[in-house]
């Protein structure tokens, strides 16, 4: 009987050990599965452009999810013409409920940002799974995470999903594109309480990973992702372009918000602003990758100093 008792003890110790090897929830893994099929969410809405009814549902999703999770939202509205005339744009905001005060009068931190429109083509079906519905998943999914594990970091924090990045003509101009994040970093101008970071998601869930950050980066943000990806052994995803991008960052950078663009590489690549940025693209591992390590960077940027 002892010796059956023993085997017992060692077949349960056994069981344990495995579990906590093979069994134990990889959280970083869950964040990635989640955000991809947030993503599959976004995209079964269809094309997204500026004024468009989908737009205005992506939207709703995002917010519905993130209120389920103690964030409150806010709609900032602005008209602009444009070369397919006048067009009603609304960023997204996102403040942590938390205990103490106001959400919207507290001084927060840090932004976290993407951009959520698709660019408009009226000759072809275009999804912007990459660009940039799998950063909007992925800020979603960090933002539940924080809520769950860190609401004192979630509460530092201020979450935009900025309207109107792309450009209605082919190419990015300084008046067409980018209607959002200026609009966005005009109420930041004047401001004495700026956010001290921010940090810009784009194309952070392409199947072949190649995170190229522009070559102006504020240095001290840019230190820290590589920092942060060689802790987390990604580092081989993590490199810096060849020179500057025109992005959601750079009016934030022009007003005194210092801002890292995490952005996918698309200079050499088929996909970018074609049909063929669709789902098929999209991989959760990639997804988990680029949210392991902007929750790497927000973990060392919102702790207490
Ligand atoms: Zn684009």
């Amino acid at each position: 009987m002892k010796s059956n008792r023993y085997l017992l003890a060692l077949l349960l110790t056994a069981a344990v050990t495995a579990f906590w090897f093979f069994g134990r929830p990889n959280s970083t893994n869950q964040l990635g599965n989640s955000a991809n099929a947030l993503t599959s969410e976004i995209l079964a809405l269809g094309p997204r452009p500026p004024g468009s009814v989908a737009l205005n549902q992506v939207r709703s999703l995002l917010s519905k999810e993130l209120v389920a999770s103690g964030w409150v939202v806010e709609l900032q509205e602005f008209e602009r013409d444009t070369s397919v005339g006048k067009i009603k744009f609304a960023n997204l905001r996102a403040r942590f409920k938390g205990k103490d005060q106001d959400p919207w009068k507290r001084k927060i931190d840090g932004l976290l940002c993407a951009h959520v429109d698709s660019k408009l083509y009226k000759d072809k079906v275009f999804l912007g799974a990459d660009d940039a519905a799998s950063a909007c998943a992925a800020i979603v999914v960090i933002a539940k995470h924080l809520a769950n594990e860190n609401p004192e970091q979630a509460s530092k924090l201020e979450l935009v999903f900025f309207d109107g990045e792309e450009a209605f003509a082919q190419s990015m101009t300084t008046l067409d594109g980018l209607y959002g994040s200026r609009h966005y970093a005009n109420t930041w101008r004047t401001r004495d309480d700026k956010p001290k970071f921010g940090i810009l998601l784009d194309m952070i869930g392409h199947e072949k990973l190649s995170i190229r950050i522009p070559s102006d980066s504020p240095k001290h943000l840019a230190e820290l992702m590589f920092s942060v990806a060689k802790k987390q052994n990604v580092q081989s995803h993590f490199d810096t372009a060849l020179g500057t991008i025109m992005d959601d960052h750079v009016p934030l950078n022009l007003i005194g918000i210092p801002t890292l663009d995490i952005i996918g590489d698309f200079t050499r690549s088929k996909w970018w602003h074609t049909p063929g940025d669709n789902s098929d693209i999209i991989s959760p591992e990639s997804l988990s990758i680029s949210i392991g390590v902007t929750l790497g960077m927000l973990d060392d940027l919102l702790a207490e100093k």
